[in-house]
């Protein structure tokens, strides 16, 4: 999971750069592009090729939105593993 050593968030990878310097080989460390830039908002090219403006903030609130969508496929995924829910393709694609 991406999260910054400098502020201690987690953002979404596209928002997420390589430290200037390797602090530890071993570590996939990153900070987040917001306090490597020292910026508060970011334009970013979108899937659909547009481009829109995120803050922190925004960016954060969102992935945490996709996080438990995620983890909600993941229950559902368990539960259906475990016999103890029906395989209904449905609830895993929409
Ligand atoms: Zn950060």
């Amino acid at each position: 999971m991406p999260k910054c050593i400098r502020c201690g968030d987690m953002l979404p990878p596209q928002f997420m750069t390589e430290l200037d310097v390797k602090v530890a080989v071993d570590e996939e460390l990153k900070q987040c592009v917001f306090c490597k830039e020292g910026i508060s908002e970011i334009n970013m090219v979108t899937a659909t090729g547009s481009k829109e403006k995120y803050t922190k903030n925004e960016a954060k609130k969102e992935y945490l939105i996709f996080l438990n969508m995620l983890k909600e496929k993941a229950e559902t995924l368990h539960k259906v593993l475990e016999g103890k829910a029906g395989f209904e393709p449905k609830t895993l694609i929409d």
